[in-house]
């Protein structure tokens, strides 16, 4: 008798012993082992057929002592007769009408098991794999195979749940949630985490990296909640809240993967995945790394974009503020700022083919700030298009970090094109100019065409904002490398006449020309005209 056969045994009587089921019922499926103990794996059965939710393990230490024993065992069940009455392709019909889903062909063949109801009796049923590859579902279901009714579901998908700063809010003080599953089936089709158990999956990882260590966040239930205390300064020399930013970083770097690849920023497009599911572009490796609590130095954020292939980083740095009884400031809470970096990885990758190397110039990394600013912005607009100030969480300044607010009134920001020879000689100076036309051009589409409180996820509607995140995307492609604005400004209407017929120019034209960017603007000249039919 081998070691195998009297684990068997003993496991068996154990069983018997402590459940008190017939021998015959009990089925042992597996046993494993390591250098310190042994363990046998059991499931209960009737009439020869397995009960799905009856298993139970017996664990021997190296002296064959029992050391440990669980039961889900039913006692004194009574079980359905183990000849169907319902047809199995019945079985299946009211699975998939149920569930939604398809039993597809690579699936294992239906076969009966028996269910433990809640009344204590055993259900004969035809267990049944269901999946819907759109909606992101996958279950085992389990129809009674005697009345058809559809008696229990497995669910194979391991739902994610993070406690963070939801991407249409800007700082902490509008309020943190609870989000369960907030992938885009679409945009990451294996979810965030894919079969890890950290914030490190196919999009991002996030974590921090001090001098001492490097740390990520890791659940095996995929449960991401942890509190912040504002009470407690973060500190570069200890790990206080370092868990809810690592957490908040990886939620927005990860929406903001979904939200651009539903409108363009995909595989084939340069994006950032580790795996590209083979749907084009290079052969992946290139998931965005996120530092937060970054000890490079403070009240700085910033992003590196290497040729397609190759992973970004992103670095979040703590700020100091002032007047307040705690002086420093996360930046990994603040979304916008975390919209911001991440955005300047699609304008990099997106313009030139994703090489990383045309937006060299100062007027072409001015945009570069410009687009990051503007498509942050884009991510807090509600349908009456507010007056928008960048990075006011960090800064503690409701003003926020740049000159003027992003406006559609003169009064308030009075930045036109010829302004980028007279503001300071620097990216983000330049960029403000930019973004706010951009902010313009997306306030005259939401005027003209309504808002869509469903953007992030639908890129299919007409509605303002989800046309100008299309024309954003579609510009990148199309315009030259080390573009200047005069020829981004084509771009946008060149896109436009590709995905909309032209249907946009006349307002493109207006929202660009009220800010000096006519179709007669040049070498930082002002135009406040636009083209004749407009
Ligand atoms: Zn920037």
């Amino acid at each position: 008798m081998g070691p195998s056969t009297s684990i068997q045994q003993a496991a068996t009587a154990f069983i018997q012993s402590e459940v008190g089921v017939d021998a015959a019922d009990i089925q042992i499926t597996t046993t494993s082992g390591s250098d310190v103990h042994k363990v046998a794996y059991a499931k209960q059965q009737f009439n020869g057929i397995p009960v799905a939710n009856a298993v139970a393990h017996v664990a021997f230490n190296n002296a064959n002592k029992i050391v440990a024993f669980g039961s889900s065992f039913a006692k004194d069940a009574k079980a359905a007769s183990p000849s169907p009455s319902v047809q199995v392709e019945d079985a299946i019909k009211t699975a998939q009408d149920t569930l939604k889903g398809t039993h597809e062909s690579s699936f294992p063949i239906p076969g009966l098991e028996y269910w433990i109801q809640k009344d204590g009796s055993a259900a004969l049923s035809h267990v049944i794999q269901v999946r819907n590859q759109t909606a992101n579902t996958w279950y085992e279901a389990f129809v009674d195979a005697h009345s058809g009714d559809l008696i229990s579901v497995v669910d194979f998908v391991a739902h994610a749940t993070y406690r963070v700063l939801p991407i249409h809010k800007q700082v902490p003080t509008d309020g943190f949630e609870t989000l369960v599953d907030p992938a885009d089936p679409l945009a990451s089709p294996e979810g965030w985490n894919g079969d890890l158990t950290r914030t490190l999956g196919n999009n991002a990882a996030s974590y921090r990296s001090s001098l001492a260590d490097t740390t990520g966040e890791s659940d095996d239930n995929l449960t991401f909640v942890y509190d912040y205390n504002f009470n407690v300064p973060p500190d570069y020399e200890n790990s206080t809240n370092v868990q809810f930013a690592e957490v908040n970083a990886f939620y927005v770097v990860n929406t903001m993967h979904d939200i651009t690849y539903r409108y363009g920023f995909t595989e084939s497009n340069y994006n950032f995945q580790n795996d590209n599911f083979g749907k084009g572009g290079d052969p992946g490796g290139d998931r965005v790394l996120v530092s937060v609590q970054d000890n490079g130095g403070y009240g700085d954020a910033f992003f590196i974009t290497p040729p397609d292939g190759q992973s970004p980083t992103m670095s979040l740095e703590l700020a100091l503020v002032y007047n307040v009884p705690v002086a420093e400031r996360d930046s990994a809470l603040e979304n916008d700022m975390i919209a911001h970096e991440f955005t300047h990885g699609v304008s990099n990758r997106m313009t030139g083919g994703g090489t990383g190397r045309c937006l060299q110039t100062l007027e072409a990394g001015g945009m570069g700030e410009g687009w990051s600013d503007a498509m942050a912005d884009w991510t807090e607009q509600t349908a009456d298009m507010k007056d928008w100030y960048f990075m006011t969480w960090v800064t503690n300044n409701p003003a926020g970090a740049r000159t003027y607010p992003y406006s559609t009134s003169m009064t308030t920001n009075p930045l036109v094109y010829s302004n980028v020879s007279t503001v300071q000689q620097e990216v983000h100076y330049i960029g403000e100019v930019w973004a706010n036309m951009l902010h313009n051009v997306h306030a005259a589409l939401i005027e003209a065409h309504g808002f869509s409180t469903t953007a992030n996820t639908n890129p299919d509607g007409t509605e303002g904002n989800i046309v100008w995140l299309h024309l954003f995307i579609d510009s990148f492609p199309i315009q030259p490398c080390q573009p200047t604005f005069v020829s981004a400004r084509d771009a946008w209407i060149q896109a436009d006449a590709n995905r909309y017929n032209g249907a946009n120019k006349c307002l493109l034209w207006k929202a660009f020309a009220s800010r000096g960017l006519g179709p007669n603007a040049q070498n930082y000249t002002d135009d406040f005209s636009v083209p004749d039919g407009c």
